[in-house]
């Protein structure tokens, strides 16, 4: 029988044919999966279509983004070692690299969130890795990514790039010169904020070393995410698309509201790196922030936030669902937005001018 879609492999045992293809396996001769942490076929799947669309040699899934990345850095990193990270990463990932690495002694520099070519004044002789997310979290500035490539290139450094905004439709890591591009597949792959799961796909320069890490430590995805998120692939373009029009509709509509002091969008033409985007990126996803002006005091940014009734107010994005977050963000070197609220929009699959019509009425009641 056969079936559009493949078939669900929840397995722990895998059963060879006969005595000699275990001792086949035994080996490590064996060319299929022997165990249930060996990449069942609905995890190689999906690893085949992430790594087609991002142009690698190698995809492998782990239990989540966040998982994805902090095994992405002990995957290359040794005693001894140092490394750059922009200063705009997701939070989980600059706490690993802040609170985790230095036990291992693995000296960690953040770097500024617009960094370019003046990477170099930063590289120190035992500099393994850089670690980007463009644009990054929150604040969504985007580094200028084949001035980095390029000088890591020439000094043997690892590059990494947390892709999991632009997807790998609208950004495409590893043709920049990158050796690895991180997907948080929660997010925008997945589709439907059902489920978590990381992507890491590798060019054929670091891949080896790559994936005798991976199987090593016996990573695995859940058989069930695999599926339901192969299924996210299939509509991926599609719900990109939608997320961007009306992402860029609300956008707009909200830098010509009286309120707000500033959008940070790279699609927006008011965004500092916006030529860098338009260089590198095919389009932009549904997320974004914007600030109030000064005049608006928290408690009034407040009560926006729980009047609204399109947007709900969590964590995570990505899915059809619009939400909201609120909070200062800013670190060490982001300081323009010291102290400051930003407010950031996931924009999901709902009427983009029924979104707008909820924001215009929230915003309404506020009280300067
Ligand atoms: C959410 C997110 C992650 C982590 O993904 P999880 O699957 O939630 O662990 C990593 N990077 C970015 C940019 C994210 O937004």
């Amino acid at each position: 029988m056969a079936t559009v879609n493949p078939p669900i492999y929840r397995a722990s045992t895998v059963v060879f044919e006969c005595a000699e293809d275990m001792l086949d396996a035994n080996r490590g001769n064996y060319k299929g999966a022997v165990y249930g942490t060996d990449r069942l076929p609905g995890q190689r799947a999906l690893e085949e279509a992430i790594c087609e669309l991002e142009n690698g040699a190698l995809c492998r899934l782990f239990q989540s983004g966040i998982s994805a990345i902090s095994h992405t850095l002990m995957a290359f990193l040794e005693s001894g070692d140092h490394i750059l990270v922009c200063d705009n990463v997701y939070g989980p990932t600059a706490r690993f690299c802040h609170r985790i690495l230095p036990r291992y002694n693995i000296d960690v520099d953040f770097v500024l969130p617009t960094v370019g070519s003046d990477i170099e004044r930063y590289i120190k002789p035992n500099t393994r890795l850089i670690f980007l997310e463009s644009p990054g979290s929150n604040t969504f500035e985007i580094q200028d990514i084949p001035a980095i490539t390029g000088i890591a290139k020439s000094k043997d450094i690892v590059t990494v790039l947390d892709d999991t905004w632009a997807t790998p439709l609208f950004l495409k890591p590893l043709d920049l010169g990158v050796d690895l591009s991180i997907q948080s597949v929660t997010k925008y792959i997945a589709g439907h904020s059902d489920l978590l799961m990381g992507a890491v796909t590798v060019n054929q320069a670091r891949a080896e070393e790559f994936e005798r890490y991976y199987q090593w430590m016996e990573i695995y995805a859940n058989a069930d995410d695999c599926y339901t998120a192969l299924r996210g692939i299939k509509t991926l373009l599609v719900r990109l698309n939608q997320h961007q029009a009306s992402g860029l509709k609300v956008a707009h509509w909200l830098e010509s509201q009286r309120e707000v002091e500033r959008v940070i969008y790279p699609a927006l033409s008011s965004h500092p790196q916006h030529h860098l985007w338009k260089r590198d990126f095919k389009g932009a996803s549904g997320l974004f922030a914007f600030l109030f002006k000064p005049e608006y005091a928290e408690q009034e940014i407040i009560h926006f936030v729980n009047r609204l009734k399109l947007f709900d107010i969590g964590y995570s994005w990505g899915g059809y669902k619009s939400l909201i977050t609120v909070g200062q963000f800013s670190r060490s070197h982001s300081s323009d937005y010291a102290g400051k609220t930003i407010l950031r929009l996931n924009i999901g699959l709902e009427d983009a001018e029924d979104l707008i019509v909820d924001l215009a009425r929230a915003m309404g009641q506020m009280q300067a």
